[in-house]
C-alpha cells in the first residue's frame, strides 16, 4: 500500500461517526473488534449501492438472474471448495506480548507493537466455527460462511431448471459473509462481518478469457458511473504466486484509499474448479447440455466479486471535500445522486407557521419518491451546510416570497447554484435532476446570495 491520498481516514471515520453513518458494534460495551453498525445514513448509503449493484447486474440485463442462499451451508461445501484445508493466512504469535500477525502483513520479523520476538508462522483457518442443533460435537459443526459464492455454485442446477438459461449466463448475490481476519484494519475496510456483491458467470469454455476480459471492463466502469475518479482505479493481475487455488487468472481492481492502494474487487477466471468439486463430493451431475452441438460439458466460471463496505468506503473517501467558505471551511460529499442517503432536503426559510405549513406539505409528498428530510433548525446556512456534509444532491427552499409566487428554490450542492420553481413542478424538475439530466432552465441559475 503506497501513495497516500490528501483525505484520510480519521476525518472519514469521524465524518461517519459525527453524522450518524457508521458507529463501532456494541459501542456501550466499549466496541466489538472490527465490527461495525451501520447508522441511519450509512444504512441508506450501502442500500443505495446494493441497489445500484443489483439494477446493472441483474435489473438490466437479460444474462443474469439473483439468488439468495443461507448463510449456513453444508458443512460438505467448504470441503468441497477447499476452505476448510486452504482458506487460511499464515499467522504468528509475539512470545512478548503475545499479540497476533498475518505474515504478509509484517515489514520484518520483529512485533509491529513491541518488537518482540515471533514464533514461527502457522496456518490459521479464517472460517468462524459454530455448532447446529443443541449438542455441541464435531459432528455438528457448520461454519458461517466466508464467501457467498458457494451458495450460487451449488445452486447451478437449480437455477438451470427453473430458469431455461442458456448459457452464457450468471448468477448474482448480496449478502453477508465471515472471516476471522488476523490483522484488521483501516475502518470498514477489512472486517470479520462484512457484506459482498458476487455474480457467477457460467460460460462455455473457449469463450473464457473474452467473458474475462467484458466483466474487467464493465466492472471497473461501473465504479467510474458512480462517481470514483478514474485515476483513483487501477487493474492489477495477482503474480502466480498470489493466485487463489481455484483461479487460472484473477485481477484486482484497486483503489487508491487514504492508506494507499487496496483491492476494492477482485475478478478471476474459476475455470470448472468450483462445478468439478461439488459435483464430486455431493455426487450429483453438474453438466451442461448444449442443445446446439448437442454436448455435455462442465461450464467455465467468470467471477467478479466485490464488497458492499469496501465499496461504500470507496464513495465516501472519492466524494469527500473541503472547500474554503469564508471563515469556514464547507465539507461537503460530492455523491453520486444515486448513492446519496438523502437526496433532498426541505428547508423553509423560518420557523412561522406559514412557510412550515407549505414546507412540510412539499416535504409529505416528495418523500414518497426519495429519502427526503425535512429541516428547519438553525440558520439557513447552516442547514445548506449540514446538507453538503452528507452529499445531499439538492435542496429546496421555501421563502415568504413562495407564498405569494407559488415557486420554491433549489439549490444545487456541488455548485451552490440556485433555481427558482413552481412549486407543482418541484417533482418533476428534482425528478430530472436526480436521473443527471440536464435541464433547459440551467441558464436560469444564479450564485447563492
Ligand atoms: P484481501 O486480499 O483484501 O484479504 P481477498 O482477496 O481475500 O481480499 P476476496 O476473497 O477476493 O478478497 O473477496 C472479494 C471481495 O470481498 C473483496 O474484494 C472485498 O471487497 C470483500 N472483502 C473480502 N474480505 C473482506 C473483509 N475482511 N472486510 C471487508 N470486505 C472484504
Amino acid at each position: 500500500m503506497t501513495e497516500p491520498k490528501k483525505v484520510n481516514m480519521e476525518k472519514i471515520v469521524s465524518l461517519c461517526q459525527r453524522r450518524g453513518f457508521i458507529f463501532p458494534s456494541s459501542e456501550i460495551y466499549g466496541g466489538l473488534s472490527s465490527c461495525w453498525d451501520y447508522g441511519p445514513l450509512g444504512v441508506e448509503l450501502k442500500r443505495n449501492v446494493k441497489d445500484a449493484w443489483w439494477q446493472a447486474v441483474v435489473q438490466e440485463r437479460d444474462d443474469i438472474i439473483g439468488l439468495d442462499a443461507s448463510i449456513l451451508m453444508h458443512p460438505q461445501t467448504w470441503a468441497a471448495s477447499g476452505h476448510l484445508e486452504g482458506f487460511t493466512d499464515p499467522l504468528v504469535e509475539c512470545k512478548n506480548c503475545h499479540l497476533r500477525w498475518r505474515v504478509d502483513d509484517l515489514a520484518d520479523n520483529n512485533c509491529p507493537s513491541c518488537g518482540g520476538e515471533l514464533t514461527e508462522p502457522r496456518l490459521f483457518n479464517l472460517m468462524f466455527k459454530t455448532f447446529m442443533g443443541p449438542v455441541e460435537e464435531e459432528a455438528n459443526v457448520v461454519y458461517l460462511r466466508p464467501e457467498t459464492a458457494q451458495g450460487m455454485f451449488v445452486n447451478f442446477q437449480n437455477v438451470l431448471n427453473t430458469t431455461r438459461k442458456r448459457l452464457p449466463f450468471g448468477i448474482a448475490q448480496i449478502g453477508k459473509a465471515f472471516r476471522n481476519e488476523i490483522t484488521t484494519g483501516n475502518f470498514i475496510f477489512r472486517s470479520r462481518e462484512f457484506e459482498q456483491m458476487e455474480i457467477e458467470f457460467f460460460v462455455k469454455p473457449g469463450t473464457d478469457e473474452e467473458w474475462f476480459k467484458y466483466w474487467l471492463e464493465e466492472r471497473l466502469n461501473w465504479y467510474v458511473k458512480l462517481g470514483i475518479k478514474k485515476e483513483n482505479l487501477r487493474l492489477r493481475e495477482h503474480t502466480k504466486g498470489e493466485l487463489a487455488h481455484y483461479a487460472r487468472v484473477c485481477y484486482d481492481i484497486d483503489y487508491l484509499f487514504p492508506m494507499g492502494w487496496a483491492e476494492l474487487e477482485g475478478i478471476a477466471n474459476r475455470g470448472d474448479f468450483d462445478l468439478v468439486q461439488h459435483a464430486k463430493h455431493s455426487g450429483k451431475s453438474l453438466d451442461y447440455y448444449d442443445d446446439e452441438t448437442k454436448e455435455h460439458f462442465i461450464p467455465y466460471i467468470i467471477e467478479p466479486s466485490g464488497g458492499v463496505d469496501r465499496s461504500a468506503l470507496a464513495f465516501l473517501c472519492d466524494a469527500y471535500d473541503e472547500e474554503p467558505d469564508k471563515e469556514e471551511i464547507r465539507v461537503l460529499l460530492h455523491l453520486h445522486p444515486n448513492l446519496a442517503p438523502v437526496k433532498v432536503a426541505v428547508l423553509p426559510l423560518s420557523r412561522r407557521e406559514k412557510l412550515t405549513e407549505v414546507a412540510k406539505q412539499i416535504h409529505a409528498d416528495l418523500r414518497q419518491c426519495w429519502m427526503v428530510q425535512y429541516d428547519d433548525a438553525q440558520s439557513i446556512g447552516r442547514r445548506y451546510r449540514r446538507q453538503d456534509e452528507i452529499g445531499t444532491p439538492f435542496c429546496v427552499t421555501i421563502d415568504f416570497q413562495s407564498l405569494e409566487d407559488e415557486q420554491a428554490t433549489i439549490r444545487e450542492r456541488d455548485t451552490m447554484n440556485q433555481i427558482r420553481v413552481p412549486i407543482s413542478e418541484l417533482k418533476t424538475v428534482l425528478a430530472a435532476k436526480l436521473s443527471g439530466e440536464r435541464f433547459d432552465t440551467e441558464s436560469l441559475w444564479t450564485a447563492e446570495g
